[in-house]
Protein backbone atom coordinates (compact mmCIF):
# COMPACT_ATOMS: atom_id res chain seq x y z
CA UNK A 1 0.00 0.00 0.00
CA UNK A 2 1.36 3.59 -0.81
CA UNK A 3 1.57 6.63 1.03
CA UNK A 4 3.23 9.39 -0.49
CA UNK A 5 3.67 13.18 -0.31
CA UNK A 6 5.10 15.04 -2.75
CA UNK A 7 6.39 18.63 -2.40
CA UNK A 8 5.62 21.15 -5.05
CA UNK A 9 6.56 24.14 -3.41
CA UNK A 10 8.95 24.56 0.12
CA UNK A 11 8.82 28.10 0.44
CA UNK A 12 6.53 31.15 1.67
CA UNK A 13 4.94 34.41 -0.28
CA UNK A 14 8.03 35.35 -2.28
CA UNK A 15 8.66 32.45 -5.22
CA UNK A 16 11.57 32.17 -6.12
CA UNK A 17 13.61 29.62 -8.87
CA UNK A 18 14.01 27.24 -6.20
CA UNK A 19 11.76 27.55 -4.06
CA UNK A 20 7.86 27.81 -4.97
CA UNK A 21 4.66 28.61 -2.85
CA UNK A 22 3.10 26.11 -0.85
CA UNK A 23 1.61 23.30 -2.18
CA UNK A 24 1.75 19.23 -1.41
CA UNK A 25 0.37 16.21 -3.06
CA UNK A 26 -0.43 13.12 -1.82
CA UNK A 27 -1.26 9.60 -3.12
CA UNK A 28 -2.27 7.38 0.01
CA UNK A 29 -3.43 4.21 -1.77
CA UNK A 30 -4.46 5.60 -5.03
CA UNK A 31 -6.28 8.56 -3.86
CA UNK A 32 -5.54 12.01 -4.27
CA UNK A 33 -5.27 14.85 -2.63
CA UNK A 34 -3.48 18.35 -3.29
CA UNK A 35 -3.27 20.66 -0.20
CA UNK A 36 -2.57 24.34 -0.81
CA UNK A 37 -2.39 25.70 -4.85
CA UNK A 38 0.50 28.26 -4.57
CA UNK A 39 1.44 30.06 -7.79
CA UNK A 40 2.78 27.93 -10.23
CA UNK A 41 1.34 24.96 -9.12
CA UNK A 42 0.36 23.21 -12.14
CA UNK A 43 3.31 23.40 -13.52
CA UNK A 44 5.40 21.60 -10.43
CA UNK A 45 2.47 18.72 -11.12
CA UNK A 46 3.67 18.68 -14.20
CA UNK A 47 7.36 18.97 -13.62
CA UNK A 48 6.88 16.02 -11.23
CA UNK A 49 5.11 13.85 -13.61
CA UNK A 50 1.72 14.03 -11.19
CA UNK A 51 -0.95 13.05 -13.13
CA UNK A 52 -3.33 15.98 -12.01
CA UNK A 53 -6.44 14.45 -13.56
CA UNK A 54 -6.40 12.35 -10.95
CA UNK A 55 -6.73 14.88 -8.30
CA UNK A 56 -9.68 14.02 -5.82
CA UNK A 57 -9.81 16.25 -3.21
CA UNK A 58 -7.92 20.00 -3.30
CA UNK A 59 -7.53 21.30 0.14
CA UNK A 60 -6.68 24.76 1.07
CA UNK A 61 -5.87 25.85 4.08
CA UNK A 62 -6.16 29.91 3.99
CA UNK A 63 -6.79 32.64 1.73
CA UNK A 64 -3.19 33.96 0.88
CA UNK A 65 -1.93 34.32 -2.06
CA UNK A 66 0.91 31.85 -1.51
CA UNK A 67 -1.98 28.94 -0.81
CA UNK A 68 -4.53 29.48 -3.27
CA UNK A 69 -2.89 31.98 -6.27
CA UNK A 70 -2.54 28.45 -8.64
CA UNK A 71 -6.02 27.09 -7.93
CA UNK A 72 -8.20 29.16 -11.31
CA UNK A 73 -5.20 28.22 -13.45
CA UNK A 74 -5.47 24.88 -12.32
CA UNK A 75 -8.85 24.27 -12.74
CA UNK A 76 -9.17 25.94 -16.12
CA UNK A 77 -6.20 23.43 -17.51
CA UNK A 78 -8.46 20.32 -16.35
CA UNK A 79 -11.31 22.08 -18.00
CA UNK A 80 -9.22 22.36 -21.52
CA UNK A 81 -8.27 18.52 -21.06
CA UNK A 82 -11.99 17.52 -20.64
CA UNK A 83 -11.78 16.45 -17.60
CA UNK A 84 -14.90 14.61 -16.70
CA UNK A 85 -14.16 13.45 -13.08
CA UNK A 86 -16.05 15.65 -10.26
CA UNK A 87 -13.58 17.25 -7.78
CA UNK A 88 -13.95 18.13 -4.37
CA UNK A 89 -12.61 21.10 -2.56
CA UNK A 90 -12.28 22.22 1.35
CA UNK A 91 -11.67 25.59 1.74
CA UNK A 92 -12.20 28.33 3.56
CA UNK A 93 -15.32 30.44 3.45
CA UNK A 94 -15.64 32.93 0.54
CA UNK A 95 -13.22 30.88 -1.97
CA UNK A 96 -15.68 29.31 -4.58
CA UNK A 97 -16.95 32.54 -5.39
CA UNK A 98 -13.43 34.10 -5.78
CA UNK A 99 -13.08 31.08 -8.27
CA UNK A 100 -16.47 31.37 -10.08
CA UNK A 101 -15.99 34.98 -10.32
CA UNK A 102 -11.95 34.38 -11.97
CA UNK A 103 -13.47 31.95 -14.28
CA UNK A 104 -16.32 34.13 -15.69
CA UNK A 105 -14.00 37.24 -15.75
CA UNK A 106 -11.69 34.60 -17.95
CA UNK A 107 -14.42 33.85 -20.19
CA UNK A 108 -14.89 30.17 -18.87
CA UNK A 109 -17.81 30.10 -16.44
CA UNK A 110 -18.35 26.13 -17.84
CA UNK A 111 -16.31 23.65 -16.39
CA UNK A 112 -16.42 19.89 -17.85
CA UNK A 113 -16.70 18.93 -14.50
CA UNK A 114 -18.35 19.12 -11.29
CA UNK A 115 -16.58 20.72 -8.70
CA UNK A 116 -18.10 20.20 -4.79
CA UNK A 117 -16.78 22.99 -2.87
CA UNK A 118 -16.85 22.09 0.71
CA UNK A 119 -16.07 25.93 2.77
CA UNK A 120 -15.50 25.55 6.44
CA UNK A 121 -16.34 27.99 8.65
CA UNK A 122 -13.35 29.10 10.87
CA UNK A 123 -12.76 28.10 13.83
CA UNK A 124 -13.80 23.82 12.25
CA UNK A 125 -12.37 20.79 14.23
CA UNK A 126 -13.90 17.93 12.06
CA UNK A 127 -14.41 15.15 9.62
CA UNK A 128 -14.37 16.77 6.15
CA UNK A 129 -14.31 14.03 3.66
CA UNK A 130 -14.59 10.42 4.12
CA UNK A 131 -14.21 7.31 1.24
CA UNK A 132 -13.67 3.49 1.68
CA UNK A 133 -9.86 4.76 1.53
CA UNK A 134 -9.41 7.44 4.08
CA UNK A 135 -10.16 10.32 6.20
CA UNK A 136 -9.52 14.29 6.05
CA UNK A 137 -10.07 15.81 9.28
CA UNK A 138 -9.55 19.91 9.24
CA UNK A 139 -8.26 21.31 12.82
CA UNK A 140 -8.09 24.94 13.21
CA UNK A 141 -4.48 27.05 13.18
CA UNK A 142 -3.72 30.29 14.39
CA UNK A 143 -2.52 32.60 11.51
CA UNK A 144 -3.46 36.27 10.45
CA UNK A 145 -6.62 35.37 8.75
CA UNK A 146 -8.82 31.72 9.35
CA UNK A 147 -6.58 29.01 8.28
CA UNK A 148 -7.41 25.48 9.23
CA UNK A 149 -4.67 22.45 8.94
CA UNK A 150 -5.47 19.21 7.75
CA UNK A 151 -5.24 15.67 8.55
CA UNK A 152 -5.31 12.01 6.51
CA UNK A 153 -5.63 9.12 7.78
CA UNK A 154 -5.74 5.89 6.40
CA UNK A 155 -8.74 3.62 7.30
CA UNK A 156 -8.20 0.37 9.29
CA UNK A 157 -7.71 -2.10 6.54
CA UNK A 158 -9.07 -5.75 6.15
CA UNK A 159 -6.58 -8.57 6.63
CA UNK A 160 -5.37 -10.32 4.07
CA UNK A 161 -5.64 -13.67 3.62
CA UNK A 162 -2.78 -16.53 4.38
CA UNK A 163 -3.12 -18.40 1.00
CA UNK A 164 -1.61 -21.22 2.51
CA UNK A 165 -3.46 -21.54 5.47
CA UNK A 166 -6.06 -20.98 3.94
CA UNK A 167 -6.06 -23.71 1.32
CA UNK A 168 -4.49 -25.91 3.84
CA UNK A 169 -8.04 -26.03 5.75
CA UNK A 170 -10.09 -26.56 2.37
CA UNK A 171 -12.41 -23.44 2.87
CA UNK A 172 -14.48 -22.41 0.48
CA UNK A 173 -14.54 -18.61 -1.35
CA UNK A 174 -17.86 -17.85 0.31
CA UNK A 175 -15.58 -17.40 3.64
CA UNK A 176 -13.33 -15.16 2.35
CA UNK A 177 -15.21 -12.05 3.56
CA UNK A 178 -15.69 -13.22 6.97
CA UNK A 179 -11.86 -14.03 7.07
CA UNK A 180 -10.91 -10.39 5.96
CA UNK A 181 -12.91 -9.00 8.41
CA UNK A 182 -11.53 -10.69 11.25
CA UNK A 183 -13.75 -13.42 12.21
CA UNK A 184 -13.35 -17.17 13.30
CA UNK A 185 -14.46 -19.79 11.09
CA UNK A 186 -16.65 -22.59 12.41
CA UNK A 187 -16.40 -25.54 10.25
CA UNK A 188 -19.03 -28.15 9.43
CA UNK A 189 -17.65 -30.66 12.36
CA UNK A 190 -17.91 -27.72 14.94
CA UNK A 191 -14.38 -26.87 15.12
CA UNK A 192 -13.35 -23.50 15.15
CA UNK A 193 -10.34 -22.23 13.32
CA UNK A 194 -9.11 -19.05 15.23
CA UNK A 195 -8.87 -15.94 13.05
CA UNK A 196 -5.28 -15.51 13.81
CA UNK A 197 -4.36 -18.95 11.39
CA UNK A 198 -5.96 -17.67 8.72
CA UNK A 199 -4.64 -14.04 7.93
CA UNK A 200 -1.31 -12.17 7.61
CA UNK A 201 -0.28 -9.26 10.61
CA UNK A 202 -1.87 -6.35 9.84
CA UNK A 203 -0.34 -2.88 8.98
CA UNK A 204 -1.46 -0.21 11.47
CA UNK A 205 -3.20 2.88 9.41
CA UNK A 206 -0.78 5.89 8.66
CA UNK A 207 -1.55 9.52 9.18
CA UNK A 208 0.08 12.51 8.17
CA UNK A 209 -0.71 16.28 9.12
CA UNK A 210 -0.35 19.22 7.46
CA UNK A 211 0.22 22.75 9.65
CA UNK A 212 0.48 26.19 7.74
CA UNK A 213 1.02 28.65 8.35
CA UNK A 214 0.21 29.15 11.69
CA UNK A 215 1.90 31.04 14.79
CA UNK A 216 3.44 28.11 17.31
CA UNK A 217 0.44 26.97 19.32
CA UNK A 218 1.52 24.17 21.62
CA UNK A 219 -2.31 22.73 21.83
CA UNK A 220 -1.85 21.48 18.56
CA UNK A 221 -0.79 18.60 19.77
CA UNK A 222 -4.19 17.50 20.35
CA UNK A 223 -5.04 17.07 16.81
CA UNK A 224 -1.87 15.73 15.58
CA UNK A 225 -0.63 13.29 18.01
CA UNK A 226 1.26 10.61 17.24
CA UNK A 227 0.72 10.94 13.49
CA UNK A 228 3.50 9.08 11.43
CA UNK A 229 4.62 12.12 9.27
CA UNK A 230 3.80 16.05 10.35
CA UNK A 231 4.18 18.68 8.18
CA UNK A 232 4.80 22.01 9.59
CA UNK A 233 5.71 25.28 8.92
CA UNK A 234 8.75 26.79 10.19
CA UNK A 235 8.93 30.12 8.48
CA UNK A 236 11.70 31.71 10.47
CA UNK A 237 14.61 30.85 12.75
CA UNK A 238 14.69 31.57 16.26
CA UNK A 239 16.67 34.53 16.22
CA UNK A 240 13.58 36.14 14.24
CA UNK A 241 11.40 34.83 16.68
CA UNK A 242 9.89 38.17 17.05
CA UNK A 243 9.14 38.80 13.53
CA UNK A 244 7.67 35.43 13.51
CA UNK A 245 4.97 36.43 16.42
CA UNK A 246 4.65 39.36 14.93
CA UNK A 247 3.67 37.94 11.60
CA UNK A 248 1.82 34.95 13.22
CA UNK A 249 4.31 32.23 11.81
CA UNK A 250 6.70 29.66 13.36
CA UNK A 251 10.22 29.09 14.31
CA UNK A 252 12.01 25.64 13.01
CA UNK A 253 13.09 25.43 17.04
CA UNK A 254 8.97 25.74 18.06
CA UNK A 255 8.52 23.64 15.21
CA UNK A 256 10.73 20.51 16.42
CA UNK A 257 9.42 21.52 20.33
CA UNK A 258 6.04 20.44 18.90
CA UNK A 259 7.08 17.23 16.87
CA UNK A 260 8.25 16.28 20.23
CA UNK A 261 5.17 17.08 22.35
CA UNK A 262 3.13 15.47 20.14
CA UNK A 263 5.05 12.17 19.62
CA UNK A 264 5.06 12.55 15.73
CA UNK A 265 7.20 9.65 14.07
CA UNK A 266 8.50 12.27 11.63
CA UNK A 267 8.91 16.07 11.55
CA UNK A 268 8.77 17.78 7.51
CA UNK A 269 9.71 21.60 7.52
CA UNK A 270 8.98 24.39 4.89
CA UNK A 271 7.23 27.45 4.02
CA UNK A 272 11.09 28.84 4.15
CA UNK A 273 11.14 32.97 4.53
CA UNK A 274 13.97 33.97 1.46
CA UNK A 275 15.95 35.78 3.90
CA UNK A 276 17.43 32.60 4.05
CA UNK A 277 19.47 31.68 2.28
CA UNK A 278 20.03 27.80 2.57
CA UNK A 279 17.34 25.91 5.56
CA UNK A 280 20.61 23.89 7.18
CA UNK A 281 20.25 26.81 10.23
CA UNK A 282 16.43 25.47 10.42
CA UNK A 283 17.00 21.62 10.56
CA UNK A 284 19.91 22.41 13.01
CA UNK A 285 17.15 24.36 15.22
CA UNK A 286 14.10 21.86 14.93
CA UNK A 287 17.06 18.61 15.18
CA UNK A 288 18.11 20.16 18.55
CA UNK A 289 14.07 19.43 20.14
CA UNK A 290 13.14 16.56 17.70
CA UNK A 291 15.62 14.43 15.55
CA UNK A 292 13.83 12.83 12.61
CA UNK A 293 13.36 16.02 10.79
CA UNK A 294 13.83 16.83 7.04
CA UNK A 295 13.62 20.16 5.34
CA UNK A 296 10.98 20.51 2.33
CA UNK A 297 12.41 20.96 -1.00
CA UNK A 298 10.62 21.07 -4.44
CA UNK A 299 10.54 17.20 -5.91
CA UNK A 300 11.52 15.55 -2.40
CA UNK A 301 8.97 12.50 -1.94
CA UNK A 302 8.45 11.35 1.71
CA UNK A 303 7.10 7.03 1.78
CA UNK A 304 5.00 7.17 5.19
ZN1 LIG B 1 1.96 31.14 3.43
Amino acid sequence: MKFEITVLGSGSALPTLTRRPSSHFVNCNERYILIDCGEGTQLQLRKYKLKFQRIDVICITHLHGDHFFGLVGLLSTMHLLGREKKLTIICPEGLESIIRMQLEIGGGAYLSFEIEFNELNYPASKLVFEDNVLEIHCFPLKHRVPTHGFLIQEKERLYSLDKPAFDHYGLSIAQIPAIRRGEDIEREDGTIIRNKELVLPKEKPKSYAYCSDTIFRENLTEHVSGVDLMYHEATFLDKDKDKAKKTYHTTAAQAGQLAKKARVKKLLIGHFSTRYLDVQGHIDEAGQHFENVEAAEEGKVIRI
